[in-house]
């Protein structure tokens, strides 16, 4: 189960031997050398092995589509039918609503984004260039790259806490009620990057049902992580197409997912879902964008998974890669960290990461300290609105990448790192 990063007690005064064993050990951990990444949640090269049938994939004489379609053709705007049926009940949108386009579901949430600043979305009157301000929430910690998004385009982020079930609902319903210059808001419902959380039926429910100022208010709905299941009770989530439908809200989501960590991160597919209206919004664009997406990719990604039984068998798979690593993760720092009141951490069932809470104003330096050590760490505050984390206290920890025994050496190293800057802390 995710937890939320919870509040870290207070430790006890130090007495100084706990500061000088803290240096010593640290200086101990810098005289290995040692050299681990733990920044970006990327697929490990065993889980890439996993589709390396994909890439041999369509067969020279098998590349018509089941219609017809002669996929190294131009056309079909919206992509594969096939394709679409496949992943339509994974990202909970009717496959007649969902659009299979290019390789990456960040070019579509960041393509969104400019398309509603440059031409009104449904129920808008206006552009949302033509306000004199567009303010988004933000639960925090967050996507790095949502908020890279905001910042580029000068849309004003706004931090809400998340609680372990999504974000603080009271919060959100009071921002969004009162301001119609809140446009939009960045939501990762399930496994959420980084916290791991997921977002429960009430969140949902509040979510779509909620009264916001803007007639034209957006949730981001991005389902990056939704078969990605690290155990072997998927969570369940509320389809929020449906939830906005039946609260008479039908245009207010956009639902984004893809495949980069299924197949192969950079050459997947990506997809967006949405209402009715909102598909023939965004059709608008990609009218004038392409002729059409690349669809021996995506047929490529039909053969390689037959049907969506075939893409959750193949997520079992990759749990089977990536559960080590987690449990890994939990074991080390449970036995470093565990109990000493200085740290707090995240249990996720799923997604890519877990999130280390340590005393306020420490991560920096724990960051920093794990640096010159040799080992990676996401900057700190990189997952929050303008790279601040407020309380300086949450740490982004991606263990997909290394092995197994990495992972290990790289917590061990991460602990040495949260006691030294604690004990610092406390002798100050
Ligand atoms: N959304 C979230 C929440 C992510 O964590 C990531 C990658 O880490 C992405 C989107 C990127 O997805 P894509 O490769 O489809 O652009």
């Amino acid at each position: 189960e995710a937890v939320s990063p919870a509040s870290v007690p207070e430790a006890a005064p130090d007495d100084g031997a706990g500061l000088e064993a803290a240096r010593k050990e640290y200086a101990e951990l810098r005289a290995q050398g040692l050299s681990l990444d733990l920044t970006r949640g990327k697929p490990s090269p065993e889980q890439l092995d996993l589709s390396n049938d994909l890439h041999s994939l369509p067969a020279a004489g098998d590349l018509r589509a089941a219609d017809g379609t002669d996929t190294r053709n131009y056309g079909g705007l919206l992509g594969l039918a096939e394709l679409r049926e496949i992943f339509a009940p994974l990202l909970q949108v009717p496959a007649n609503r969902l659009l299979a386009l290019g390789n990456a579901s960040l070019t579509l949430m960041h393509d969104a984004v400019v398309q509603a600043l440059l031409s009104a979305p449904p129920g808008g009157g206006r552009r949302w260039a033509d306000e004199e301000r567009v303010r988004f929430v933000c639960p925090s910690p967050g996507y790095d790259r949502h908020f890279g998004i905001c910042e580029r385009y000068g849309i004003e982020m706004i931090s809400v806490p998340l609680t372990g079930q999504g974000p603080d609902m009271d919060a959100v319903e009071e921002l969004v009620a009162s301001d119609p210059t809140v446009k939009g808001m960045w939501c990762v419902p399930k496994y959420a990057n980084p916290t791991g959380e997921v977002y429960s039926d009430e969140t949902v429910r509040r979510l779509a049902a909620m009264p916001t100022a803007a007639p034209d208010f957006r949730l981001f709905w991005d389902n990056a992580y939704a078969v990605h299941h690290l155990t072997g009770e998927p969570a369940e989530l509320l389809p929020v197409l449906d939830a906005c439908e039946e609260a008479g809200n039908p245009d207010r989501a956009l639902v984004f997912g893809s495949t980069s960590k299924i197949t192969a991160a950079g050459s997947g597919v990506a997809f967006v879902g949405a209402s009715a209206a909102n598909v023939a919004w965004l059709k608008e664009r990609l009218l004038k964008q392409t002729i059409g997406p690349d669809k021996v990719n995506q047929l490529r990604h039909v053969r390689f998974f037959g049907g969506t039984d075939g893409v959750l068998a193949h997520m079992e798979r990759h749990r089977a890669v990536l559960a080590p690593r987690f449990a890994a993760v939990q074991e080390v720092l449970e036995e470093e960290l565990g109990g000493l009141g200085i740290a707090e951490w995240t249990r996720p069932a799923g997604g890519y990461f877990v999130s280390l809470s340590v005393p306020d104003g420490c991560a920096s330096e724990v960051v920093r300290l794990a640096k010159e050590a040799g080992i990676a760490l996401t900057p700190a505050g990189a997952a929050f609105p303008y790279g601040k984390d407020p309380r300086d206290r949450e740490i982004r920890l991606a263990p997909s990448y290394p092995s197994v025994d990495e992972v290990r050496e790289a917590m061990r190293a991460v602990a040495v790192c949260v006691r030294l800057a604690a004990a610092e802390q406390r002798a100050a």
